[in-house]
């Protein structure tokens, strides 16, 4: 790429990450790493983190630069790592034993979580040497871990310094590249989801966060076309937009702005994989599908008269909880909490209804520009090489249907998931969308 692409990036990563204290370096090559880390974390007696892929990658050679022990993560049942609880704990012994003052993840969204979270229980430092632009939580203050089934956000620090290595992360898998840019075509849902939460419900919101967002949206749509031919201009374009976009969630202090009901319906695939081996895909890949999804809905939402809208009553919780209990099966112990807190009590609900009356125009107006002009556009997808239809992650039309009508319930998070529901005319959306669309 050019000196001048590179620098703008670079600039644009110091800029956004000296405000919150982060070191971001976009690097052309490995080698360039141990430096970086070393200076950013001086006189620290280093533990490298990786799997049994990122250590053939680079995990032996920082191990070996930092003079530091490799501690290597399993696969669970000989697949990939998994961000699981029981991970987690187990490297944070691992780490204590070893008695790093600092410690570096090699590797992507897993290693990333299960490093983060190990090293704030810990209080030591944190860096991570990024090996695929998969997804956005490198920057991000929380780690996915799952715990009894179900798919945890647990605060914690982002790492304190990233190195992103160009030439590494171009040789990542085509479909780790095109997950990267599925995550962030969640950009319309998402920001539109959490305006929707703040107006209805009054929860957190900065014009700041959907900033940064827009701006890693500028950045990563540069990159569409060469995302396929793995040009090095694309990746860096990707990763920035990537890293830009974690930092979002840090400034609210929720995934909020980045995470709307798109990654509930992931969340959902998700808990269903591990726990009953349903069909399952990248976090990003299926994030970029069920954005599709959740962008038909919200088409639907700003064509309706809200007036004539007849909201129906409140289903009692026993009703709604048996079954629930029998559509999540083994999951319903962990997920009953999280339903019974979303199920919530008539008198709010009410009281959003009637907000969402009175402010309908107002509160439409900023939906119909968060969520852009074409915000179901399959085409940036397509041409990234990421998939766009449930089918595509081997999810049947069923199975899509059970997701977009559940998802709601994994997470405690107000989407326009719920807002259809409390209308009545979620289930009756989702069966046109599927009668209709090509998802
Ligand atoms: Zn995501």
């Amino acid at each position: 790429m050019t000196d001048d692409g590179i620098l703008e990036l670079r600039d644009l990563l110091q800029k956004h990450g000296t405000r919150r204290d982060l070191d971001l370096h976009l690097v052309e090559r490995v080698e360039e790493a141990p430096a970086l880390f070393q200076a950013g974390l001086v006189h620290r007696k280093w533990a490298v983190v990786a799997d049994e892929t990122t250590q053939r990658l680079a995990g032996t050679y920082l191990a070996s630069a930092l003079n530091a022990p490799l501690l290597r993560i399993p696969g669970r049942a000989g697949g990939a790592v998994v961000a699981g609880r029981a991970e987690a704990d187990r490297l944070t012994r691992q780490l204590q034993t070893s008695g790093a003052e600092a410690v570096v993840a090699v590797g992507a969204g897993s290693l990333n979580d299960l490093t983060k979270f190990a090293s704030q229980q810990l209080g030591i430092g944190c860096a991570v040497l990024a090996t695929a632009p998969s997804m956005n939580g490198y920057t991000s203050a929380g780690a996915a871990l799952l715990e009894g089934g179900v798919k945890l956000s647990v605060p914690c620090a982002p790492p304190r310094i990233t190195v992103a290595p160009i030439g590494l992360l171009c040789q990542a898998p085509a479909r780790m590249i095109a997950a990267g840019y599925g995550d962030l075509r969640s950009r319309p849902v998402s920001g539109a989801d959490w305006y929707l939460s703040h107006r209805l419900l009054g929860t957190p919101y900065a014009a700041e966060a959907l900033g940064l967002i827009d701006e890693a949206d500028r950045v990563a749509a540069a990159a569409v076309d060469g995302l396929a031919t793995r040009s090095p201009a694309a990746i860096a374009n990707l990763t920035t937009g990537l890293l830009l976009s974690g930092m979002a969630m840090d400034i609210v202090g929720t995934s909020a702005p980045a995470s709307g009901g798109e990654h509930l319906v992931s969340h959902y695939l998700d808990m269903f994989h591990f726990s009953c081996g349903g069909p399952h895909d990248l976090h990003g890949c299926q994030v970029g599908v069920a954005t599709l999804a959740l962008a038909s809905l919200y088409e639907r939402l700003l064509k309706i008269d809200i007036h004539a809208v007849q909201a129906p009553t409140h289903e009692p919780w026993t009703d709604l909880a048996e079954r629930l209990a029998s559509h999540f099966g083994p999951l319903w112990s962990a997920v009953e909490p999280i339903a019974r807190q979303v199920h919530g009590d008539d008198e709010a609900r009410q009281d959003r209804l009637e907000t969402l009356r009175l402010g309908w125009a107002e509160t439409t107006t900023e939906l119909r520009r968060i969520l852009g002009p074409n915000p179901t556009c399959t085409e940036q997808l397509q041409r990234a090489g990421a998939p766009i239809r449930f089918a595509d992650l081997g999810v049947s039309p069923e199975q899509t249907r059970a997701a977009l009508l559940h998802a709601r319930f994994v997470r405690a998070r107000y989407t326009v998931l719920d807002l259809a529901a409390e209308l009545g005319l979620l289930d009756s959306w989702v069966d046109d969308l599927l009668a209709t669309s090509h998802l």
